[in-house]
């Protein structure tokens, strides 16, 4: 009887999970292992209990297919070689990743492999395509701009989706290990973790909203986006075959926004301090450190309605539109001034969809240091605002002290007549930033 152990980390899924169909075809029985990392556990409360939830499901689908979910706690390193002991397993697997400390645990997980004489197979599965195997015409490691790299994306050959298993057996005398009560989170509508739940939001939205994406996804109040992102940073839902569907019914228009998620991989694979070092050095200016604003900012109060509304959205559901991180996060840089690694840490507490390619690249994006072609952009949050919630729904749904001013008039509160303004328990602009702020007249 052979036996491998799958180390699941950021694949938390049956469906086309490579790693998991690898270890189910090297060997009779399998073991697919999730290790609790002490390290990771304190980084963001909304995000660990998604995780757990998550475990729970995967526990629940495993145990259907007669296996189960086996659940340790601690270096994930040491806790991997040890069930591969325990099990006299000769293959491990785990899905390759790109973040600095994924790729620190990778290698020493190699390490030990070797020393103990265990095979270590890397599989893809966190991406469509893996990054590092689409590589510049005119040499480099990764693509830097996003349109060349969508052209290479969508030519190349993506990988045959992994079979996922229909039976699953554990070696005798393995202890699968309680999951820790759930976690509490911080956002009160977060949504919920786990295969089942992300399948039950792909269908709602293959069903009612993929055919309207390519018009409706940056209308604010709509909340016409998938909100897939928590399930695809987790890999409760494969991303090729989320971008193999969406390609089935022409929606090009989201696939190609699946293609920007794999761009953000194919540059933290070579930038892997990418949370802390501007890809642009020369453009890492010097930042203002207003200790006081950051905290308007970060609490939903900068007297700005449409900011406000974002920030708020965050807390709220540990999630935001995308049209919204762009307000927000360059309202943080292009306004008030302030590094964008504070916005990276922020968001990286709160997002269930959190993760370091994605949220530090689109930061850097937008603060200018990063992968636009235009990194002097600004955006102007009113015009933003008159743009994309023009009557000011969705800036009313997030900051209830606005609710009484009806239409676009909520986005300029500084604007209505005295008397009015006099009774809203609601700031003015920040005074830091108001005196550069003639687009607030405007
Ligand atoms: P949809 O519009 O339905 O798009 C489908 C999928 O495409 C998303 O789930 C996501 O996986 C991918 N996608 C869409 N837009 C982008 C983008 N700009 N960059 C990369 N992938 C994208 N996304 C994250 O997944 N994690 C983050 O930590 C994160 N941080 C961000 C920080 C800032 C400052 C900004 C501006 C954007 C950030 N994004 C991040 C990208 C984007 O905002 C979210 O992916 C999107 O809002 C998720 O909602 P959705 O699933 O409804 O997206």
């Amino acid at each position: 009887m052979s036996t491998a152990v799958v180390l699941l980390t950021r694949d938390l899924r049956l469906d086309d999970n490579p790693a998991l169909a690898a270890a189910c075809a090297a060997a009779d029985r399998v073991v697919p292992l999730y290790v609790l990392d002490p390290t990771l556990a304190g980084l963001s409360p909304n995000r660990t209990r998604f995780l757990h939830q998550s475990l729970a499901d995967l526990r629940d689908r495993l145990r259907k297919l007669g296996g189960d979910l086996v659940v340790r706690e601690g270096d994930p390193v040491a806790e991997t070689i040890r069930t591969a002991r325990d099990t006299c397993a000769t293959t491990i697997t785990l899905a390759a990743d790109v973040s600095g400390y994924a790729r620190r645990r990778e290698r020493r997980l190699a390490h030990e492999c070797d020393r103990h004489r265990i095979a270590l197979e890397l599989h893809a599965g966190l991406t469509v395509a893996e990054p590092g195997t689409l590589r510049p015409g005119g040499g480099g490691d990764c693509y830097k701009v996003f349109t060349p790299y969508y052209r290479s994306w969508s030519a190349a050959r993506w990988r045959p989706a992994a079979t996922a298993p229909d039976r699953l057996t554990l070696p005798d005398g393995v202890t699968p290990g309680d999951l820790p009560a759930l976690p509490a989170g911080e956002s009160p509508h977060a949504c919920e973790g786990g295969e089942t739940a992300a399948r039950r939001r792909l269908t709602a939205w293959l069903r009612h909203d993929i055919e309207g994406y390519d018009d409706a996804h940056d209308d604010l109040p709509g909340d016409a986006t998938s909100r897939l992102s928590p399930y695809l940073r987790w890999g409760c839902l494969s991303p090729l075959s989320l971008a193999r569907t969406a390609r089935s019914r022409d929606a090009e228009a989201f696939v190609r926004q699946l293609c920007w998620r794999d761009f953000y991989y194919q540059v933290a694979r070579v930038h892997p301090k990418l949370s802390t070092e501007a890809l642009r050095p020369a453009a890492d200016r010097d930042w203002r450190y207003d200790t006081d604003a950051l905290e308007h900012w970060q609490d939903g109060l900068t007297g700005v309605p449409i900011v406000d509304a974002g920030m708020r959205q965050l807390r709220d559901e540990g999630w935001m539109h995308n049209r919204a991180r762009l307000i927000t996060a360059a309202f943080l840089t292009k306004h008030l001034g302030i590094d964008w690694r504070s916005g990276v840490a922020w968001f990286f507490r709160w997002l269930l969809d959190g993760d370091v390619p994605n949220n530090s690249g689109n930061w850097q994006w937008t603060a200018g240091t990063g992968n636009d072609t235009r990194p002097y952009r600004r955006f102007n949050p009113i015009r933003q605002a008159l743009r994309f919630d023009p009557e000011g729904v969705y800036v009313r749904r997030y900051v209830p002290e606005l609710k009484g001013i009806d239409g676009a008039a909520v986005h300029q509160p500084w604007r209505l007549p005295e008397p009015e303004r006099r009774g809203l328990d609601y700031p003015g602009p920040l005074e830091s930033h108001r005196d550069e702020a003639v687009w607030l007249r405007d």
